[in-house]
């Protein structure tokens, strides 16, 4: 195991890295931007080093000062955390050139996923089920309008470099095609610089489900259930819990080895989601695979009782995955919510400010709060406005979802404004209590909970 690594993010998941790297005796080196000289994860850490000034560009994204301070402080691999470096193949490439761990998948395994056209491929090859659509590289217009027209609106478009829900559009009927293709080429271009699109049939009411896989440098694989992760705005995770509201041990099963198949067919290693969506009929088709550790992995944690960074540090460091696929036990139902700085009477834009009074529920067996601020911190315009992962476990859907309610109600927060009470309304939704679950959720329950 190693004895000392960087943490190559901020905030929450630098924090949380920190934390499990702590409890196995491993030291923890912080890298920050001016602008977080005084961050929670700097205060963590056993030491720390700046990297440039607060845009990420200039210091985050900064691949060989980071590399550099891995060097110089004789850190043994780098944790990416999410966002950032996490999915840079480039940034693979160069740590292993330089004799540093990445604590994440091989470079070429990124790169495979890196496309959701290319991924779409590979996966057509490893047999597991995509949803109908042209993912093909002639970006002739009238071609992709062609296949639209034959496979029936609506269809959606997607950048294929795309990624948190940019360079989308649902087209409702052939009339609608050529505006839209310009309008999602434009976004894409501007958000990936590349307008590669693809079109996939737009399913009406699916769900977004998607498994935890783990993959060893040994060959062996497993996943670990499923999250249901359909709650969305703007094709944006608000809610996330596991396991999936009525998933049966058949369908799980299917998605948990399609889901080891795509890993396998990309010579996988280590922590990888594959997302699926989850059609009313009970077909399941591949979305996209995230090679890194997911926002939204502690309540995978919590069913489950393990530690996934854990499991990435041992796997990284050359071990065998800790348990088989026999040994994964679900246990009780647990859920997250994302604590933003947003003002939901102002569409939900980021919002910025100082934390001036912070109370958050009380941590137990039930209640987990995965956080990188504090009270008096600066939630700034630099970075993603997170405040908080709120997540709690409890024995059922039901309970987990009362608790939730509660730990929100103690959660106070003054000095911006933030989505908890949006949060709140959500929770305490009959439909949502009543697992009433599809992608469209908050659309079509807009009335009551805004
Ligand atoms: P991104 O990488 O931008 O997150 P994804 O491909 O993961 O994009 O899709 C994000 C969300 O968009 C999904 O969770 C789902 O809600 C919706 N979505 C994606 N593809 C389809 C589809 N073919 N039909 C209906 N909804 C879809």
């Amino acid at each position: 195991m190693f004895n000392k690594i960087l943490i190559a993010n901020r905030g929450e998941i630098a924090c949380r890295v920190i934390r499990t790297a702590h409890q196995m005796g491993i030291r923890c080196v912080a890298v920050y931007s001016e602008a977080d000289a005084d961050a929670m994860h700097v205060a963590m850490a056993d030491e720390a080093v700046c990297v440039g000034p607060a845009a990420s560009k200039d210091s985050y994204l900064k691949m060989d000062t980071i590399l550099q301070v891995a060097k110089d402080t004789g850190a043994q691999a780098i944790h990416p955390g999410y966002g950032f470096l996490s999915e840079n193949a480039p940034f693979v490439q160069k740590c292993q050139e330089a004799g540093v761990v990445f604590i994440g998948p091989p470079a070429d395994a990124i790169k495979a996923m890196g496309s959701k056209s290319a991924a779409k491929r590979i996966m057509e090859d490893a047999k597991v089920p995509l949803v109908p659509g042209y993912h093909g590289d002639d970006q002739d217009p009238a071609l992709l309008k062609k296949h639209s027209d034959e496979m029936g609106y609506p269809v959606l478009l997607k950048a294929t470099a795309g990624g948190g829900g940019k360079g989308m559009r649902v087209v409702w009927s052939a009339d609608e095609f050529t505006g839209a293709l310009d309008a999602a080429k434009r976004e894409a271009m501007n958000g990936f610089a590349d307008d590669t699109m693809l079109v996939e049939k737009y399913l009406t009411k699916p769900r977004h489900v998607e498994i935890q896989v783990f993959c060893d440098q040994h060959g062996n694989s497993v996943y670990l259930a499923e999250r249901d992760c359909s709650v969305q705005r703007r094709h944006q995770k608000v809610v996330e819990e596991a396991p999936a509201p009525g998933m049966s041990d058949e369908l799980r099963t299917a998605m948990g080895e399609a889901a080891v198949r795509a890993a396998e067919a990309i010579g996988y290693v280590g922590a990888g989601t594959v997302e699926f969506l989850l059609d009313e009929d009970g077909s399941f088709y591949f979305m996209e695979m995230n090679t890194r550790l997911q926002v939204e992995h502690p309540v995978t944690e919590l069913i489950t009782g393990q530690d996934l960074v854990e499991w990435q540090l041992a796997v990284a460091s050359g071990q065998t995955l800790p348990i088989s696929q026999d040994d994964v036990q679900i246990n009780g139902h647990a859920v997250e919510v994302r604590i933003y700085a947003e003002d939901p009477d102002n569409d939900f834009l980021p919002a910025t400010g100082k934390l001036e009074y912070l109370r958050t529920p009380e941590e137990n067996r039930y209640v987990r709060v995965d956080t990188g601020v504090r009270e008096g911190d600066e939630v700034s315009i630099y970075y993603d406005p997170m405040i908080a992962k709120l997540i709690v476990w409890d024995e059922n859907r039901e309970r987990a979802m009362q608790r939730m309610s509660q730990a929100l109600t103690e959660y106070r927060i003054a000095g911006m404004k933030t989505n908890t009470h949006f949060l709140k309304r959500l929770i305490d939704n009959p439909a949502f209590r009543n697992a009433e679950l599809d992608t469209g959720f908050i659309e079509k329950h807009e009335t009551d909970l805004f």
